[in-house]
């Protein structure tokens, strides 16, 4: 599902962001990604959309070869990989539905069936009361709430999330996880950046440790199918 082969990322400018990084993660798990700031989490999860690309190696998700899709192809890649942020990135002047109306529109999903996939994504993140809302009348954990709901309103096999409970408290960030796992037990692969190590102890899924562009630590496949 996502497999990384070698892969080395080196930004313009020289630092060498990732380094011949190699790993696995099957359909279905739910994977942390940890280290210290600047270790190059959000670099490896930019090169999953094709946000980045590598400077070597080979990725392949969903059994596409990122270096084989053309540029064309990049945007039916995209809805298959839903993006959450830590700053949610929700466009200010839209409401909650129009938000996570976007990724189907950009998509250029039929008007009639959008209403009701929206309705579908804001439910499951508990949130149907709040479509009428602007996103600086709701709280943190909220706005992130509609970020998840835009990431997976296109239905993607794999949710991608940079550190999503960066500016939650602790309560707030179970919840968040709470909805990742969720997604996780119908199926979708989910892979988390974070550097919350007693969050992600508890939770007791396999991680990943980043340190320096290069792969530290893997906890193997604890927590695989429930
Ligand atoms: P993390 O998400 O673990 O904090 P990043 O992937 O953001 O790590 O960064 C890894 C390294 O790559 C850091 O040294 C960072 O400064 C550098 N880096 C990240 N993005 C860019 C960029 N667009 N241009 C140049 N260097 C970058
Ligand atoms: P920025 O230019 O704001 O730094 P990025 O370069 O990270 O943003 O991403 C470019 C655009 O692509 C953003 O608007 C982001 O919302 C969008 N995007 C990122 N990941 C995905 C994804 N998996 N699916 C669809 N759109 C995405």
């Amino acid at each position: 599902m996502i497999f990384f082969d070698s892969v080395s990322k080196q930004y313009p400018g020289g630092h060498e962001a990732l380094r011949s990084l190699s790993f696995q993660v099957d359909r279905g798990e739910m994977v942390f990604l940890t280290g210290h700031s600047g270790a190059g989490k959000s670099t490896l999860l930019k090169l999953i959309p094709v946000l980045e690309r590598p400077s070597r190696g080979q990725i392949v998700i969903n059994g596409i070869n990122l270096n084989r899709l053309s540029s064309r192809r990049i945007p039916y890649l995209r809805r298959r990989v839903g993006m959450i942020f830590q700053d949610h990135r929700l466009l200010h002047d839209r409401t909650v539905y129009h938000n996570v109306a976007l990724p189907l529109v950009i998509a250029g999903v039929p008007h009639r069936d959008i209403g009701r996939r929206v309705r579908a994504a804001l439910d499951k993140v508990s949130l149907l009361h709040r479509e009428t809302a602007y996103p600086v009348t709701l709280s943190g954990g909220e706005q992130q709430r509609v970020g998840i709901a835009r990431a997976v309103v296109t239905r993607p096999p794999i949710l991608l999330a940079d550190e999503p409970t960066g500016n939650l408290d602790p309560e707030l960030s179970e919840e968040i996880m709470g909805l990742f796992e969720a997604f996780n037990r119908v199926g979708v692969t989910v892979l988390i950046a974070s550097h919350d190590l007693d969050l992600i102890r508890r939770l007791g899924h396999r991680y990943l440790s980043l340190g320096d562009g290069q792969l530290t630590a893997d906890s193997g496949r604890a927590g695989r199918g429930g």
